[in-house]
């Protein structure tokens, strides 16, 4: 297939400084849960993203001294030369495939609390260190701003030989010193570094010198910096100081990488912003600049790109999650197969992983985080290894791309659906107030398997365990799904809660189905993901009176680790859903319910219509027991194996359904493996 010409402007080069991108892809900097601890995995992720045509790819946040750790989360680290090989290791995959290798190096001043090297946190005017650690920061004299800028020098000339083609000033997010300085409300300092916006940029301004001066003759200066934080004018605003920095220092980087904060901010899910989101302020850049710009939006679309470039707004393209979700996508559109690019549906799932201290993963694409680790390629996979034939059960997430993943190895896959749509749970759920995107999990998949010959789906087959025999097929696979559970457990409870069994209880999928609810409605929420939220949001847009009871300490609980906690909340704050937080579901009566506070069990009385109970789930298993009940009928039928996976193994994620089917069809005719199943980067000794 050939490109089309309308995406050729996407595939001019540009020049950053010394150096020229080879096209207009940009994969910015992103954390990966991996970083120095993992670095093979790491580094391999990142070259997969050359492979895939990112003409630049970048490291996450890399520390450049000991004064400075952001443990313990697993980023990079340029503390002395010991460091640099891990590095190296990253910049020569990236080489490898023609494509610039950046390094985000970091001083993160009284962002983190040094958990690790115990050392006293650095801040223009010292201040409480911003996590919950019980410590301050203390205020930088002369002295100390004369050794940040040497320590930066010296990581800059350690990323230079580590092989890095362009090197960042870090002035991003609120993580950063150079913001510290820049922002009014950490800087109150009377020196030449504090008062006025020329003094307060001066610290980012001499890095930015002292960079070039050091490197610059065969890396690029990259600046990071976040033209807003959305905080009004307590904090930066693209229209004030955002824009006042950049003409202060329009000239003087090699590149201008603009963005929002906080992180919450840059990294919006799908569920509160479009693609594009960032457009409106950081269009202004390219206007005080002639320096190369690039942002980002969550850019999945080339139409949207090439408007981008053709309206002057970016000249590179910048990504993290799209190329986490397709690291082939430049390449995709290079060679004209726009439809096959796996479009990242904005969940966070990749961020969680990092938040949470463990590597990468991601919903659309189960190759994320295991390239190294398991030699999972995102593009390719092996060819058959036998001549089984499949039939997978249920066709939401993990039956879709456990059938896609079988079809692509050449193996004859039949999938049946029971319902009249595909998609499972995802086409149930992206009906649901702001999860619409989420359908990119169902449509990618249908869109490839509607191409492939060896696969057959057969919608509106609801199997039982005859049906199965019958068919068949050497290898049975159930992706039957789950189901919630009506009785209250989950984590509070491990037995049914009293009155459970009451006609006014509810589950999410009795609500998803259309069962018609009665006001006042009480959304029992102890799975803590989106769901319960999201349900409440819902009903209450139908005009009922909805109040949200949850053990957790706020609503959604989990979804701190996607960065959307605070705006989930404060949605449900706006719409008038009352919230009873650190609070547990005692008893339900024929119209009211018991709730008890989580630490005193102090009781109170809620009258209500409705009580629905989003717990846990049960795997839809039953067709998968009655299969295996029977060990004779299925050797007579010539079944060699019967498997689960996804939600009818054990509810999870939807990434984790993907995963599952993802990974019985890499493993279906591989030899079993004795012991740990994927490599590991073991650390070396210290002398003793
Ligand atoms: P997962 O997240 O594991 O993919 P889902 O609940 O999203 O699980 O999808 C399970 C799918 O399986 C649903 O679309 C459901 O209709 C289908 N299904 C369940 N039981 C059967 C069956 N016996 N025969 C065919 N399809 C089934
Ligand atoms: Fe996009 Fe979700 Fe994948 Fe992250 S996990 S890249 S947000 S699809």
């Amino acid at each position: 297939m050939t490109r089309d010409s309308r995406y050729d402007v996407l595939f001019e080069p540009v020049r950053i400084g010394p150096v020229t991108a080879r096209n207009r892809f940009y994969q910015v900097p992103h954390c990966n849960g991996m970083g120095r601890v993992h670095p093979s995995a790491m580094a391999r992720m990142r070259g997969v993203k050359a492979e895939g045509g990112w003409a630049v790819v970048c490291t996450e946040e890399c520390e450049i001294h000991h004064t400075s750790d952001i443990s313990p989360y697993a980023e990079m680290r340029l503390w002395d030369d010991r460091d640099i090989p891990v590095l190296a290791r990253m910049a020569d995959a990236v080489h490898e495939h023609g494509s610039l290798a950046g390094i985000e190096l970091v001083y993160s001043g009284h962002a983190y609390a040094n958990r690790y090297s115990r050392e006293v946190p650095l801040s223009p005017s010292g201040t409480v260190a911003q996590e919950y650690d019980p410590l301050q920061a203390r205020a930088m004299d002369k002295s100390d701003i004369k050794a940040v800028r040497r320590w930066h020098v010296d990581a800059a000339r350690r990323a230079k030989r580590a092989g890095f083609d362009i090197v960042y000033c870090y002035a991003g997010h609120y993580l950063t010193l150079p913001m510290h300085f820049i922002s009014r409300r950490h800087n109150r300092r009377t020196d030449e570094y504090g008062g006025s916006l020329e003094n307060r940029v001066r610290l980012l301004r001499e890095l930015i010198q002292d960079t070039r001066e050091a490197v610059g003759d065969t890396c690029a200066v990259a600046v990071r910096f976040a033209v807003d934080e959305l905080r009004g004018v307590d904090g930066i605003t693209a229209e004030d100081e955002g824009r006042g920095v950049i003409e202060l220092l329009a000239e003087l980087p090699d590149l201008w990488d603009v963005n929002l904060s906080t992180f919450e901010n840059d990294a919006m899910t799908s569920r509160f912003a479009d693609e594009g989101y960032q457009e409106s302020y950081v269009a202004f850049v390219k206007q005080v600049t002639s320096k190369p710009v690039v942002g980002v939006g969550r850019f999945t679309s080339p139409d949207t790109m090439v408007s981008l470039i053709n309206r002057g707004v970016l000249d590179l393209v910048g990504a993290a999650r799209p190329s986490i979700a397709d690291p082939f996508l430049p390449k995709k559109i290079e060679e004209g197969r726009v439809d096959e690019i796996r479009e990242c549906i904005g969940c966070n799932i990749c961020i969680a992983g990092d938040n949470a201290g463990v590597p990468i993963r991601c919903t659309q694409n189960p190759t994320m985080g295991e390239e190294w680790r398991r030699g999972w390629h995102p593009e390719r996979i092996d060819p058959k290894g036998s001549e089984d034939t499949v039939l997978v059960v249920g066709a939401g997430p993990a039956g879709l791309e456990c059938a896609l993943a079988l079809g692509r190895r050449g193996y004859e896959v039949a999938l049946s659906e029971a319902g009249s749509e595909v998609g499972g749970r995802v086409t149930i759920e992206s009906r649901l107030p702001g999860l619409s995107v989420w359908s990119r999990v169902r449509d990618y998949r249908v869109r490839q398997l509607d191409q492939m010959a060896n696969v057959r789906t057969y919608r509106g087959s609801r199997l039982g365990a005859e049906d199965v025999r019958e068919l068949a097929f050497r290898r049975v696979v159930l992706a039957t799904g789950s189901r919630w559970r009506r009785d209250g457990v989950g984590r509070r409870h491990h037995a049914a809660i009293p009155g459970s069994d009451q006609p006014l209880v509810a589950t999410p999928d009795d609500i998803t189905a259309g069962r018609p609810v009665k006001g006042p409605v009480i959304v029992f929420d102890d799975d803590h993901y989106y769901l319960g939220a999201i349900l409440a949001e819902m009903i209450r847009g139908e005009g009922y009176d909805v109040t949200l009871v949850t053990p957790a300490p706020d609503v959604s609980h989990w979804t701190h680790h996607t960065l959307e906690q605070g705006r989930i909340q404060a949605r449900l704050l706006d719409l008038g859903v009352g919230i009873v937080p650190q609070h547990d579901l005692v008893a339900v009566g024929s119209d009211s319910v018991e709730i008890a506070c989580v630490f005193t069990g102090k009781r109170v009385h809620h009258p209500c219509g409705t009580v629905l109970m989003v717990t846990s789930r049960d795997p839809e298993d039953a067709l998968y027991h009655d299969l295996v009940s029977d060990p004779g009928a299925l050797e007579r039928a010539g079944i060699r194996g019967v498997t689960r996976i996804g939600d009818c193994l054990a509810p999870s994620t939807i990434a984790a359904a993907v995963y599952s089917g993802h990974r019985y069809a890499r493993e279906l005719d591989a030899s079993p493996v004795q012991g740990v199943p994927f490599r590991r980067e073991l650390p070396a000794l210290g002398d003793w």
